[in-house]
């Protein structure tokens, strides 16, 4: 089967890089913290924190450099690397290799004078500990480490004692286990000496270039997503705090609000006319009015991306997971299409633009326009324009929502049987469900 894989970030900068990295801090900085995510499509712990990290932290002093999904494409396929082992690729790599452009611009990146340590995420199976404990509890388990590839870096640098970091590191979030089993320990590989396999990795490529960079590696083993994320953000903290940065977050670091995060899957926008609300989100919704080819699809998620399958089918992920599956109607866009429209609630009147979210309590009208038909998906009226009409929720079908609360449904504009534009009308009980 021939699929495609389209993956944007509504705030990621560089166009030139297949990278998506985003900046934060200030441009002036002394030291620069580069975090890394996602370099094993099935380690979500790590990739779920480097998102959290660019969408819930504010960097005060200094700055956090993070590129959230370094193989995006066995991120999607929840698998260590569609392409083989990416982390495998960083002393060689033909430039046929798939991987090719994704390990030229990370290592682009590492290199960046600015860049002063680098922090890569992993989950690992089992519980490593010195001494054999049993099946998941032993030396060749890489889980809940902080892995160095050896105990200094050969070179001047303020962040050249690796392992000092690495204890240090692995004493703070021993401090704060949720579980006394999820302890950490430093796990040095001792790359140069010991390990032919680790000196092809991404971290041994950057201390071989002078660049300080160590792993943290949660365990598999840990029951849920949200108990990696913990430990990933903890140590990411501390690592902040080791580079100088100051930051602000704006939820508390606890299993419930990480859990509350992780549901939380932003918004899509599709060709610019269209809006889909992601977080509830229904499995499947039907009939969504794009093109044959062409689609843009922009996610204010840092894990966002599609696959249109052979039917022209749209599989909506974030991270690894399936979130929805769009199944098109096509239709050719419409011209001069208007900008913005009408609601009445009651007598009261507000403005809205093409493609935007709007909240009501029981019943809404959306006000006529020339020429414009409009489409409320749910609602059966013997009225081909359903503009003009006051809608109550009761009179719309349930199984036309979007979410799984049947609160939120489609309200769609066309002209001369061709689409505009499609927006949300959320029914909303004294709360706004909003992000
Ligand atoms: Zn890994």
């Amino acid at each position: 089967m021939k699929i495609f894989i389209f993956s944007f970030f509504l705030w990621s900068t560089l166009a030139a890089s297949p990278l998506q990295l985003i900046k934060k801090g200030l441009p002036d900085a002394n030291a620069t913290l580069l975090v890394i995510g996602g370099i094993h499509g099935n380690e979500p712990g790590g990739y779920f924190a480097a998102s959290i990290l660019a969408t819930h932290y504010k960097i005060l002093s200094n700055a956090l450099w993070i590129v959230p999904n370094l193989n995006q494409q066995s991120i999607q396929a929840n698998k260590r690397g569609i392409h083989g082992d990416m982390n495998r690729k960083f002393a060689h790599i033909s430039p046929k290799d798939p991987d090719y452009p994704y390990v030229e611009a990370i290592k682009q990146t590492i290199l960046a004078p600015e860049v002063s340590l680098i922090l890569n995420l992993h989950d690992g199976h089992g519980f490593y500990r010195k001494k054999n404990e049993g099946s998941i509890f032993n030396p060749k388990a890489w889980g809940q480490t902080c892995v160095i590839d050896q105990c200094h870096l050969n070179a001047h640098n303020k962040f050249a004692d690796l392992d000092a970091i690495a204890n240090s590191v692995k004493e703070n979030i021993n401090k704060k286990l949720i579980k006394k089993h999820h302890s950490f320990n430093v796990k040095n590989t001792n790359t140069k000496f010991d390990d032919e396999e680790m000196q092809n990795s991404l971290t041994y490529f950057a201390i071989t270039h002078k660049k300080p960079a160590l792993a943290i590696e949660t365990s598999k083993n840990l029951r849920t997503l949200e108990e990696k994320v913990f430990y990933q953000l903890i140590a990411i903290e501390e690592f902040m705090r080791i580079t100088g940065i100051k930051f602000k977050r704006d939820f508390p670091i606890n299993l419930p609000s990480i859990r509350q995060l992780l549901h939380n899957h932003g918004k899509l926008r599709i060709n610019d006319n269209i809006i889909i609300n992601l977080s509830n989100i229904k499995k499947t919704l039907s009939f969504i009015p794009i093109k044959s080819e062409d689609n843009t699809f922009l996610f204010t998620h840092p894990l966002g991306s599609v696959r249109v399958t052979k039917s022209k089918t749209t599989l909506v992920f974030i991270g690894n997971k399936l979130v929805t599956t769009l199944k098109p109607q096509f239709f050719k866009d419409a011209k001069e299409c208007p900008r913005e429209f009408n609601v009445y609630e009651n007598k009261h009147r507000k403005t809205y633009p093409a493609a935007s979210e709007f909240f009501v309590k029981d019943d809404f009208k959306i006000e006529k326009q020339n020429g414009i038909r409009v489409n409320i998906i749910g609602y059966s009226s013997k009225f081909k324009n359903e503009s003009g009409v006051v809608v109550k929720r009761s009179d719309l079908q349930k199984r036309y929502a979007i979410d799984r609360n049947n609160s939120t449904y489609r309200v769609e504009f066309y002209k001369d049987g061709r689409f505009c534009s499609m927006s949300l009308v959320h029914f909303e009980k004294g709360k706004k469900d909003n992000e």
